[in-house]
C-alpha cells in the first residue's frame, strides 16, 4: 500500500501541488520580510550599537574625564588621558575605544554620570581594515554630532525604566 501511495503521489505531482498552494496562501499575507538596506526593521531604545561621545546643546563636551567607564570596561578596550583645562574644568585629553575589543555590553553607558558616552543606533560600521575600528575622541565626538537628535530620543524613551 505504501509503494502505491508514493506511486501515485509522484505521478500526481501532490508534493508539488501543496507547495503552490502554501506559496499561494503567501500571496495575500503581510510581508516578514524587509528591502534592506533600503528598508530597515524598528529598533529598541536600549540596541547597542555603534558608540558615540556626546556634547551638551551649547557644543560643549559632556564628559568630564572621571574615567568610570574605563574603570569598569570588562574588555579594557577604553583609554582615557585627562588634564585640567586653563578654566579649571577637567576634560579628556584622549579617548580611544578599541572597538575590536568592544563586547557592546552597555557597561560604560551605565557607568557615565553626564551620558557623555552612549550606544548609538548605528549598526552599519563595518570596516575593511581592523585600523578603522581604534576610534579616538574625534571620530567618537563626529557619531555624536551624528546621531544626537536618535540617541536623544532613545535616551529619553528608556529613561522611566532606569
Ligand atoms: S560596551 Fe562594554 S566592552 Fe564595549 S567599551 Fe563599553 S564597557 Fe567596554
Ligand atoms: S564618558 Fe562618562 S564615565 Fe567616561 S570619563 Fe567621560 S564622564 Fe566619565
Amino acid at each position: 500500500m505504501a509503494f502505491l501511495d508514493r506511486t501515485a503521489r509522484t505521478l500526481l505531482l501532490a508534493e508539488l501541488a501543496s507547495g503552490m498552494v502554501k506559496t499561494f496562501s503567501y500571496m495575500f499575507k503581510r510581508r516578514a520580510t524587509v528591502n534592506y538596506p533600503y528598508e530597515k526593521g524598528p529598533l529598541s531604545p536600549r540596541f547597542r550599537g555603534e558608540h558615540a561621545l556626546r556634547r551638551y546643546p551649547n557644543g560643549e563636551e559632556r564628559c568630564i574625564a572621571c574615567k568610570l567607564c574605563e574603570a569598569i570596561c570588562p574588555a579594557q578596550a577604553i583609554t582615557i588621558e585627562a588634564e585640567p583645562r586653563e578654566d579649571g574644568s577637567r576634560r579628556t585629553t584622549r579617548y580611544d575605544i578599541d572597538m575590536t575589543k568592544c563586547i557592546y555590553c552597555g557597561l560604560c553607558e551605565e557607568a557615565c554620570p553626564v551620558d557623555a558616552i552612549v550606544e548609538g543606533p548605528n549598526f552599519e560600521f563595518a570596516t575593511e581594515t581592523r585600523a578603522e575600528l581604534f576610534y579616538d575622541k574625534q571620530k567618537l565626538l563626529d557619531n555624536g554630532d551624528r546621531w544626537e537628535m536618535e540617541i536623544a530620543a532613545r535616551l529619553a524613551a528608556d529613561a522611566p525604566y532606569r
